[in-house]
């Protein structure tokens, strides 16, 4: 998409145009003059869900009590993750929602490595979000230092290159274990190309979606991927620590043994045997007792995203990402930012991280403004990138615009410089 205008006109003439624009009024906006661009952290509140919620706790829990389990309770991790499976290219039966987005792939990465025996090398990136990166380091200490981690380095910083993947993954690996969409760069592998490489070897492969799912068409199926985890807090907006969820392709499924034996993951929970035996299915990767009210928070935004479609989804954001990046050629890069997000378009996910050396400070004077100037939320990583996230579910191009005008504001008056550079406990 070509762009020639810096004018709030041609924002708002494409509000106008968008069909998914409408989606926004689904949301709580509690204040108009607040530019929120961090749904790839915090998805914003869907209206229904404070109503799904008050159902829950007052109906549900508040009347029918421990019936509640009977009534819906008990199947949620696998109604809701039949839900997602929608959203990833995968079938029914082969996605659960369960634990944290950590935890899981500790599970996923310990099965992965013992249905791989004799196999040392586990190959991720230098972009991997660092969570992946520790769970990984400590399932080797766990299993003994019998693996060593080796991570694809990026020689630009934006991108990791196709030859360097395939010079990491050989007759060795174990597991490649990969986040999509990077979650400084927004840089998004080709998950099918990728894929193929570590079967080619005999490697097993997991994805992490966290930065993808519900932002671009993801088809686990369809690019035969082993395994994935992924969060529901950011782009499936169901709330601040929302149950991650877990995916292993179905005719692995009996075959791989996840190491923390729960009574959830057993064949029959309710026989209570004293001896484990897991699940034949995805019922194997659960643990224990769900968290029922997080979990009802989930459904209201994924059935939204269903509703708009994720390639109607991905087309918008891909538009209002690329508009962000001519807003910031024309007005930031004066300035001295530079785009920190690769430049084409089907590389990357649903953000743009734009670096500048003040951006912690411009970060917190975007945050921090007194209203009744606009305010604007990104949010800050080290050591220079302000990220921009676009939900296009509730994102309009005029938000982007007036955040870029602000950001603009800010650095050419130098508005920035009055606050501190000492960092606050969550950036
Ligand atoms: C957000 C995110 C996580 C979060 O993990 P938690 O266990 O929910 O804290 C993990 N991996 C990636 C790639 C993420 O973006």
């Amino acid at each position: 998409m070509k762009f020639t205008s810096t004018q709030i006109e041609l924002a708002q003439t494409l509000d106008h145009q968008d069909k998914l624009a409408p989606l926004r009024d689904e949301f709580v906006i509690a204040d108009p003059d607040l530019i929120y661009l961090d749904g790839n952290s915090l998805g914003r509140l869907p209206k229904r869900t404070g109503r799904v919620m008050q159902a829950a706790i007052e109906d549900a829990w508040g009347r029918r009590l421990i019936r509640g389990w009977n009534e819906g309770w008990i199947q949620a991790p696998f109604e809701l993750g039949a839900k997602i499976a929608q959203l990833i290219g995968a079938e029914a039966d082969e996605v659960i929602i369960t634990d944290s987005t950590s935890v899981n792939l500790f599970k996923l990465v310990v099965a992965a490595l013992k249905a791989r025996p004799g196999r040392p090398k586990i190959v991720s990136d230098a972009f991997n979000f660092p969570s992946d990166l520790y769970v990984i380091q400590g399932v080797i200490e766990l299993l003994e230092q019998q693996h060593r981690l080796e991570l694809i380095p990026s020689a630009d910083s934006l991108t990791i290159a196709p030859e360097a993947i395939e010079a990491a993954i050989d007759a060795e690996t174990a597991l490649v274990s990969l986040t999509h969409v990077a979650f400084k760069s927004a840089f998004m592998h080709d998950m099918a190309a990728v894929t193929e490489q570590a079967h080619r070897t005999g490697a097993l492969m997991l994805w992490d979606l966290s930065h993808s799912v519900g932002a671009v068409p993801v088809d686990l199926n369809g690019a035969g991927v082993d395994l994935a985890v992924g969060c529901t807090y950011k782009y499936l907006n169901g709330g601040p620590g929302s149950p991650a969820f877990l995916y292993v392709r179905r005719d692995l499924q009996a075959e791989l043994r996840q190491p923390i034996w729960g009574w959830l993951g057993a064949a029959n929970p309710f026989t209570f045997d004293l001896n484990y035996t897991p699940a034949p299915n995805i019922g194997r990767f659960w643990v224990g007792t769900p968290p029922v009210l997080s979990l009802k928070a989930i459904e209201p935004a994924i059935e939204l995203l269903l509703a708009a479609g994720i390639d109607r989804l991905r087309a918008k954001s891909m538009a209002q990402t690329e508009y962000l990046i001519f807003l910031a050629d024309q007005w930031l890069a004066p300035l001295g930012f530079a785009v920190g997000s690769p430049r084409q378009a089907n590389r990357r996910g649903s953000h743009v991280s734009l670096r500048h050396p003040e951006a912690y400070r411009i970060n917190r004077a975007l945050i921090e403004a007194e209203p009744p100037t606009l305010q604007v939320i990104p949010d800050f990583r080290e050591p220079d990138n302000i990220r921009f996230g676009v939900a296009p579910l509730y994102n309009s191009f005029v938000d982007i615009h007036r955040a870029m005008e602000r950001l603009k504001r800010i650095v050419s008056e130098r508005l920035y410089e009055t606050f501190s550079a000492k960092r606050a406990a969550v950036t």
